[in-house]
């Protein structure tokens, strides 16, 4: 087996990060994580967090509100409420890696 060349290791685990790789800016500087290190990094995990809060909320005034204030809620709501939250935090865990990805070339491809 060969070794992979310099750079093309996980800055984070520092195993080969295969075709996939994801680039982020640290107040350290620039780091290049693989798709398991990318999933877990915890700054743009806090920012989804943020986003899905916001997001979330609004979303269940505007869907649920009308419910949420009746006298009796239905049952639906132990999955509708959790899904409510658990979407906005997708897409912008999803776009976030999206916008970090780099091309086989090494540029990111949001640059
Ligand atoms: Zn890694």
């Amino acid at each position: 087996m060969s070794e992979a060349p310099a750079g093309s290791r996980c800055d984070a685990c520092g195993t080969p990060r295969g075709a996939t790789a994801f680039v982020f800016q640290t107040r350290e500087g620039t780091i290049v994580k693989c798709g398991r290190c990318a999933l877990r990094h915890r700054p743009m995990l806090r920012r989804s967090l943020a986003v899905a809060v916001v997001v979330g909320t609004l979303l269940l005034i505007i869907n649920q509100g009308d419910v949420l204030l009746s006298a009796e809620w239905p049952r639906a709501l132990v999955w509708k409420i959790p899904l409510t939250y658990l979407v906005p935090f997708l897409v912008a865990t999803w776009g976030a890696l999206v916008n970090s990805r780099l091309r086989r070339s090494g540029r990111s491809v949001a640059s």
